[in-house]
């Protein structure tokens, strides 16, 4: 898999993408500079301590155990995994990886200027209708890895000079990212780690994490059980993420930055503007600002597009999810984003809030 990562292309230098040009706008940059209390100076990754002290070894051991008679997602499959038993994320005692390369289309401070070590994990355990990466999360792509190899393109991802180590949809494969991570730290790594994650997560999972990952990225799809029911197949998926979320929030906080405007540590909220879903859109983002903090980071995300199975026929020959069968309007995603500043949001990802607004 090592081999798959892109080299690290020329991009803008860090420095440069944040100032608009004759736009009067505060840069990035000079926000870093002067918002003190969302500044890490001396950075070490989470997991670096664990892993000294040898407890990181141990916790992975402990994590492989629940593959046993899996209950380490909220589907609860009872899938004996370490059989070769599959549950619901279709992934059994390896982890498969899809894809990793230096990611460049990331929130600015995690891209920086080499990109984002993305590792895209095959399989989900959510199951969206609508799912944005339904060739990666869906396909039996890719291979699976022992602990050493996904340790190997982890380590060779910081050898490429990416600026982080991005697990994406790593919920159903967190004892195995425990494995690699602890053997490739025993062998220097020394990026931050990102769990990339649609917040269908429970919190006794996440528990196995706290002191191993440094930035929690979930994105917060729906309010309403039934939307999660339709959609997803996970009418828990409202309670279960707004605990999931509550627990990163208690283990990392809000999002702090180096003085490169790189993320360190903290919790960078996504939400995705679903077309005809706004006061979802509002609830969740009213939420973050009320029971984590109006400093919450957030990715308003604009970007949705019909996908997947949204529109394909349904076995009487009708379109599926019309309702969802286009992309949102720009009203509805200025509607989301003026919910979010009426519920005192403020720390908005930079490059979404230029494609709302420009
Ligand atoms: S991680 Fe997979 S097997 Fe385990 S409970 Fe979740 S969906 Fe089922």
């Amino acid at each position: 898999m090592a081999g798959d990562l892109a080299p690290a292309d020329p991009h803008r230098p860090l420095t440069s993408f944040a100032r608009r040009a004759g736009s009067g706008q505060p840069s990035y940059a000079t926000r870093v500079d002067t918002a003190s209390r969302f500044v890490i100076d001396d950075f070490e990754p989470a997991y670096s301590s664990l892993a000294r002290g040898g407890e990181l070894a141990d916790r992975a051991r402990r994590a492989v155990e629940l593959l046993r008679a899996c209950r380490l997602c909220p589907r609860r499959c009872g899938a004996r995994r370490l059989d070769g038993e599959l549950g619901v994320c279709q992934t059994g005692r390896m982890a498969v990886v899809g894809s990793a390369f230096a990611h460049h289309g990331e929130e600015d401070c995690l891209r920086g200027s080499r990109g984002s070590g993305t590792i895209f994990f095959a399989q989900c355990n959510l199951h969206c209708a609508f799912c944005q990466n339904a060739d990666l999360s869906h396909a039996r792509a890719g291979e699976g890895l022992s602990p050493e190899a996904l340790a190997a393109v982890m380590l060779e991802i910081e050898r490429r000079g990416c600026h982080n180590v991005n697990f994406v949809t790593p919920s159903h494969v967190v004892p195995q990212i425990l494995e690699a991570v602890a053997i490739a730290a025993g062998q220097g790594l020394s990026l931050p780690l990102v769990h990339n994650s649609s917040g269908y997560d429970t919190v006794e999972t996440l528990r196995l994490l706290d002191g191993v990952v440094d930035v929690y990225m979930p994105d917060f799809k729906f309010w309403r059980s039934e939307t999660a029911r339709r959609l997803s197949n996970a009418p828990d998926y409202p309670e279960t993420a707004r605990a999931a979320v509550a627990e990163m929030h208690r283990q990392v906080g809000v999002l702090k930055l180096g003085r490169d405007g790189l993320a360190r540590r903290g919790v960078l909220a996504r939400h995705l503007v679903m077309p005809g879903q706004v006061e979802e859109s509002s609830a969740i983002l009213e939420w973050l600002a009320r029971e984590l903090s109006p400093d919450t980071y957030v990715n308003v995300m604009a970007q949705y597009h019909p996908a997947h199975r949204v529109g394909a026929p349904d076995s009487d020959g009708r379109r599926r999810f019309m309702d969802i069968d286009r992309t949102p309007r720009s009203s509805e995603i200025a509607e989301a984003h003026a919910a979010a500043c009426r519920a005192g949001l403020w720390r908005f990802d930079e490059k979404r809030h230029h494609l709302v607004f420009i």
